[in-house]
């Protein structure tokens, strides 16, 4: 069967055509600018070349149905008609409390979706215009929403719950949801694979470290704990957000600065993190180099951003009475020796031994980069969050 997978933002959406026979990506795309002017869509046949089509996509609708055009088209297509979709699997946000597992599309798991717009506002509307428009252009294939929260709902109260009076967990949600479980899944799954073990018997860390970083601990297959809390705005400093900080600080900041708390609350997400130390880019890259060409400011930041990514798999150990292993995805975990190195020096005393120089060799590729007498294996996986997602879509519809 093929599913298409589907990542729906407010003005963009991305898409992957994956065959679940061999899991192979048969097409894959990105729908931009819809509902701007100049919106195009860039279609990739498996192997081929990259083909853009300008077109005007007023909404997520015009965008799908310029999706399926692109699929079926006789010169790039890579099928034959609609039928050949047999599900789509929909990324979404926020699942809240409702969601411990992925689930096929129905009127009451919309609603459920819709109910949790208030948890992730940013995110959950655009999803669901994506699942409506889908729903529109190809009313009977199945469909299935798979939560970046979902994998975290497996954290006990003790990880979960703030030290907020606990009416406001009852009566608002205020709690510790976690994102990126798709990525923590799927990389957890994996490194049991490569350390030929079950999953369920393996206590895991997971660093996924990206534009948005979040560190998981995984033990028997569940998540236990995660950096990223009520919003993917706590735990590690990020790209552009602030990560911890002490609350007092927003009031504080407000009335120096004279804004709201709503315009320190995105000042902490868009100017802070390693942007806002360096005061250069909120790309590892630029700060790597700026680094090596002897810029301070650029080597505190990756100095806070590892000292903290250190500090979680610290507390993570503890939190499971131990490690087996520690994984590092997404495209800062999986390209940058430097940070893991940084990140994993004088954990010694933990059983973590990094092997340098198959460390400096793992960029962008999967493998173990611990010593062979390293009690704790340490690994680069490449995350794919549209994999897990077809899996779980073909798994939920078959
Ligand atoms: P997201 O999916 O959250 O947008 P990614 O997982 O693609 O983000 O990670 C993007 C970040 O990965 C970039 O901002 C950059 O800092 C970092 N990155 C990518 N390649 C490298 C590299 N070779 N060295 C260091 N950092 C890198």
């Amino acid at each position: 069967m093929n599913v298409l997978v589907i990542n729906a933002g407010s003005s963009s959406l991305k898409y992957q055509l994956i065959n679940m026979e061999n899991e192979d990506v048969i097409a894959k795309g990105l729908a931009e600018r819809i509902g701007i002017e100049d919106s195009m869509l860039t279609h990739q046949p498996g192997n081929g070349e990259k083909v853009e089509i300008m077109a005007e996509f007023k909404d997520h609708t015009d965008a799908i149905k310029m999706v399926i055009d692109a699929l079926i088209n006789p010169e790039y297509g890579v099928i034959s008609d609609m039928s050949e979709i047999g599900a789509v699997g929909h990324r979404v946000v926020h699942g809240g409390e409702k969601f411990s597992e992925s689930a096929v599309i129905n009127e009451e798991v919309m609603q459920a979706i819709e109910a949790n717009v208030e948890l992730a506002p940013l995110h959950n509307p655009a999803n669901i215009m994506g699942i409506k428009a889908c729903k529109k252009v190809m009313p009977g294939t199945p469909m299935v929403a798979v939560f970046d929260t979902a994998f975290h709902q497996s954290m006990p109260e003790k990880a979960f719950l703030y030290a907020v009076p606990y009416s406001d967990y009852e009566d608002y949600g205020v709690r510790r949801y976690g994102f990126h479980g798709t990525s923590h899944k799927f990389v957890s799954r994996r490194a049991a694979k490569l350390m030929d073990a079950s999953y369920q018997d393996l206590k895991i860390i997971t660093c996924h470290l990206g534009n948005g970083s979040s560190i998981a601990a995984v033990k028997n297959g569940k998540s236990v704990d995660t950096s990223m809390g009520f919003t993917p705005l706590e735990g590690l400093p990020m790209g552009t957000r602030c990560g911890n900080v002490d609350p007092a600080i927003i009031t504080y900041l407000a009335e120096k600065k004279n804004i709201t708390a709503a315009e320190v609350i995105n000042y902490l997400n868009k100017e802070s993190g390693v942007l806002g130390i360096s005061g250069i880019s909120s790309d590892f890259r630029d700060l790597e180099k700026a680094k090596d060409e002897g810029n301070k400011r650029a080597k505190l930041a990756l100095d806070v951003f590892s000292y903290d990514v250190k500090k979680y798999i610290g507390a993570y150990a503890a939190a499971m009475s131990g490690v087996d292993c520690i994984v590092f995805t997404a495209g800062i975990g999986e390209n940058s020796p430097l940070v893991r190195s940084y990140a994993c020096a004088g954990l010694e005393f933990l059983g973590i031994k990094l092997d340098e120089a198959k460390n400096e060799q793992h960029i962008g590729k999967e493998g173990e980069i611990s010593t062979s007498d390293s009690k704790v294996k340490v690994f680069v996986i490449p995350t794919n969050e549209e994999l897990m997602i077809a899996r779980e879509t073909l798994e939920l519809v078959s």
